[in-house]
């Protein structure tokens, strides 16, 4: 972990850019990136897949694509290429957030081995080793996560196998679930409000006896805690515990985050500590961590959400997306009319730094007085 959290200043004079110390790509996408390119190497004339996205960014995927590699489901599930075209022969590489047991023993029974081509990250294995201690001491595992996200449903797969478990997306839902806990709300109620977020057989009225809570590895780490710490209240307030004997009820997990996503949230937080006019988030529009950089700055001062320098149309418009309505739109005059202008900058795990450069390089073309890049990359060397 580092330490010191202050942003890299950029003075190019009229245009000051402060970026986040620590961004751009983590170790488990360097990492699924680079099986994926030596597995098409080494295997000419194969057909390759990929079990959904490799990451969440459009240019990586689209590199990995122009090399002959398909993509077999969306992100979301939906499948595109049906697992009945596969043969033995095929090589299906699953990605850095994991699969499901279902689908691993799927591809298995088809005779393709996944474990010679599974880039599952080992910090999301350690959420399901984490998940897996606690299983066998008897908690329930809820995990804060996107229901719908590839990585969380991989971790309610492996979670699933060993205990009683359940997702909750957030803390509105957390204070609901509690409320199961309480018994303030009926089963019928949960299975309703709960629909398609808990194991087969899920008890609400005895499976919330003893809980855990771990996580999609790339959550706010605030809101992790925010949900653990209340789900622990929650316990000693309803069996009359103290925090010496809170672990009766309530599973010690700490965060279950991994230190890439921590890392770039810490880094935003020591970022935005200096003032300035805007903050600008590279990476994919369908990025977790990423959308939670985003969350991070909007609370302090504007800030654009970008896939790539191409979003920055001139130093009048700017299309970027709002993750709140899923949209992309267009701002006029994003850029104040001021004798020095101040920016942010920072990326997602899933963004290559050279998209980070792209995006510098293009708002600074629009600051005539500003020292020439080039000479500024040479002043760093
Ligand atoms: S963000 Fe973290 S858990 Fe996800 S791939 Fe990167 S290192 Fe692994």
């Amino acid at each position: 972990m580092k330490k010191d959290f202050s942003p890299t200043l950029l003075d190019l004079d009229s245009l000051q850019i402060y970026l986040a110390r620590h961004f751009g790509f983590c170790y488990g996408v360097e990492n699924a990136i680079e099986i994926a390119f030596r597995t098409v190497e080494e295997n000419p004339g194969k057909r390759i897949f990929l079990l959904s996205e490799m990451i969440h960014n459009p240019q990586v995927n689209a590199d990995l694509q122009s090399h002959g590699v398909q993509f077999m489901q969306d992100n979301y599930g939906k499948q595109l290429i049906s697992f009945d075209e596969l043969t033995a022969d095929d090589i299906v590489i699953i990605p850095a957030f994991g699969t499901t047991l279902e689908l691993e023993k799927k591809l298995n029974g088809l005779g393709i081995q996944t474990e010679k081509y599974n880039t599952t990250c080992p910090f999301v294995e350690k959420v399901w080793n984490r998940s897996e201690q606690i299983a066998k001491k008897n908690y329930t595992i809820i995990i804060h996560g996107k229901p719908k996200h590839e990585e969380t449903r991989a971790t309610f797969s492996h979670a699933s196998a060993n205990a009683p478990s359940v997702v909750v997306k957030d803390i509105q839902q957390t204070i609901e679930l509690a409320k199961y806990i309480t018994g303030e709300k009926s089963l019928e109620q949960f299975y309703e409000e709960f629909k398609d977020q808990f194991s087969e057989n899920f008890d609400a009225t005895k499976d919330l006896e003893r809980i855990g809570v771990v996580n999609q590895t790339t959550m706010l780490a605030s809101d992790t805690q925010a949900i653990a710490d209340y789900l622990k209240q929650m316990m000693i307030e309803k069996y009359k515990l103290t925090t010496a004997n809170v672990e009766e009820r309530f599973a010690d997990t700490r965060d279950t985050l991994c230190y890439a996503t921590l890392e770039n949230q810490l880094a935003v937080s020591g970022m935005l500590e200096t003032d300035a006019d805007l903050a600008i988030v590279v990476g994919g529009y369908n990025s977790s961590n990423t959308s939670h950089l985003v969350e991070l700055c909007e609370e302090k001062l504007p800030t654009y959400f970008i896939s790539s320098e191409d979003k920055i149309l001139s130093a009048k418009e700017i299309l970027h997306y709002n993750f709140h309505t899923k949209k992309e739109v267009l701002t006029s005059d994003y850029l104040p009319n001021k004798k020095r202008v101040r920016i942010l900058i920072t990326s997602g795990a899933s963004c290559p730094d050279a998209l980070v450069e792209g995006v510098i390089k293009k708002v600074a073309a629009f600051f005539s007085n500003t020292i020439n890049s080039e000479d500024l990359i040479k002043h760093f060397e």
